[in-house]
């Protein structure tokens, strides 16, 4: 159990102005692993204040002396992956082994990068008679969500850092314990004060307080499309830029020309695309195309892929590849897509609503795959971020395309072809 009281401004862990709390749910058992301070708008302006005084002296630094403090973060990182992967795993229900490797691999990878890059950037470069001269924007605010949690937040922190800027963090309220690693760890390299701030709490109150603030330069968010929209609207206010990661409806055609061994590797490999870290990712390929001919051999293929590889277990056992997802609000929304999907008409190949047999706690759904689904239909047009997998039939590649792009989403895409 982490009991978290303080959130940390200006080089320092403070208590929040509110008096509210948050609760952390562990994915795998339903039970409260942690809690969080609920923050306030008030302490975003604290924080906003601070990393605004630290921007001068922060963005006057010399490229080494970022780098160096970047690399010794990833050095910290590294030191406590075992740690992070195991909140990380309990906060969002990745398979342990992965989440090692991807949930506390990548965010070192971004502080390593960020490090190089911080060296080797082009700041200045002549065209013509001008010179071009790339300078830190100033203050970013920083708007993560729950299913990568620290690798969404070292993507932004890390190159900010880089670049001479400073930040305000706000991590999910879902997935916050692995951010106060992060913050704690920044804190031991000694980074100048007032140059990483983190307030924890709801969309709602410091999301919106960071999007809104006039102190704030820029806003990188990655979420759900709605909450994006809501922080576009509210940065409009201050006119600061704003970068939008949103979700994805992805498209994995593959085409006619593969031969049974590749259109059976290609299923296979296109089950465990659409089944990544539960289904709980922005570029999952959840939408599979086959040549109307070979519909019936993908589903074959599909329900013996899911049900012999892809049973959902706890995440900590040996040899998982499906855990729980990361709340019981997910598990609603998974569901109510399910439900969807049969009753628009779509064939239930394996799977459907409900908790899967021995495993009545924690957030687990059924793996689920449809076929004969038509691009029209909800669970073709809109993200589910679950394990559910809508294989649709095409005519010809002209037609494969169309249905591809017919999507208000974009990100990822994948086609597989014998040549
Ligand atoms: P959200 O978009 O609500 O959460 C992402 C982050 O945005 C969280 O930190 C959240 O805060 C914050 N936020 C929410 N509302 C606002 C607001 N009005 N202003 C500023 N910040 C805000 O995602 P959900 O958790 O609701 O997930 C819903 C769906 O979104 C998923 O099912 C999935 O389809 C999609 N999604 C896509 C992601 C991606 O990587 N593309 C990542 C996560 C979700 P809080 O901590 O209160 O949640």
């Amino acid at each position: 159990m982490q009991e978290h009281t303080k959130i940390y401004i200006d080089g320092a862990w403070v208590p929040s102005t509110g008096s509210g709390s948050i609760e952390v749910f562990d994915s795998t058992n339903g039970e409260v692993i942690g809690t969080i301070p609920a923050g306030t708008a008030a302490d975003v302006d604290a924080a906003a204040k601070a990393a605004r005084a630290a921007f001068d002296g922060w963005a006057a630094t010399s490229k080494e002396e970022r780098a160096k403090y970047c690399s010794r973060i990833a050095e910290g990182l590294g030191a406590r992956m075992d740690e992070i992967a195991t909140i990380v795993t309990r906060e969002a229900g990745m398979p342990k082994w992965l989440s090692l490797l991807v949930q506390a691999g990548l965010p070192i990878n971004s502080f390593g990068t960020a490090a190089a890059l911080a060296e080797s950037y082009e700041y200045e470069t002549t065209v013509g008679n001008s010179l071009v001269v790339r300078e830190p924007v100033g203050v970013v605010g920083a708007i993560t969500p729950w299913n990568y949690p620290l690798h969404q937040i070292a993507a932004k922190v890390a190159y900010a850092l880089a670049a001479g800027c400073t930040i305000v963090l706000k991590p999910s309220e879902v997935a916050p314990l692995d951010a106060y690693v992060l913050a704690e760890i920044i804190h031991d390299v000694g980074l100048p004060a007032g140059v990483f701030n983190m307030v924890t709490g709801s969309g709602a109150e410091v999301g919106q307080a960071i999007s809104e603030h006039p102190a704030i330069d820029m806003v990188s968010f990655t979420g759900s499309t709605r909450a994006g929209k809501a922080v576009a609207a509210a940065a409009s206010g201050s006119l600061k830029r704003v970068a939008l990661e949103l979700g994805g409806k992805s498209a994995n055609i593959l085409l006619d020309d593969l031969d049974d061994a590749g259109f059976e590797r290609a299923v296979r490999d296109g089950v465990g695309k659409a089944y990544i870290n539960s289904g709980q990712t922005c570029t999952a390929l959840t939408r599979m195309l086959v040549p109307a001919a070979r519909l019936a051999d993908a589903e074959r293929i599909a329900q013996d892929e899911v049900e012999s590889n892809y049973q959902p277990s706890d995440p900590f056992a040996d040899g998982a590849r499906l855990g729980p997802l990361s709340s019981q609000t997910q598990v609603d929304r998974v569901n109510s897509y399910i439900q969807k999907g049969i009753d628009e008409g779509a064939k239930l190949v394996t799977g459907g609503t409900g908790k899967p047999e021995g495993l009545e706690q924690g957030y687990y759904v059924k793996p689920t795959v449809f076929s004969d689904v038509r691009n029209d239909m909800t669970i073709a047009q809109e993200e589910i971020f679950g394990p559910v997998l809508s294989i649709l039939p095409y005519d010809s590649d002209d037609a494969a395309v169309a249905i591809a792009n017919d999507s208000p989403y974009g990100l990822s895409g994948g086609v597989w072809s014998g040549d």
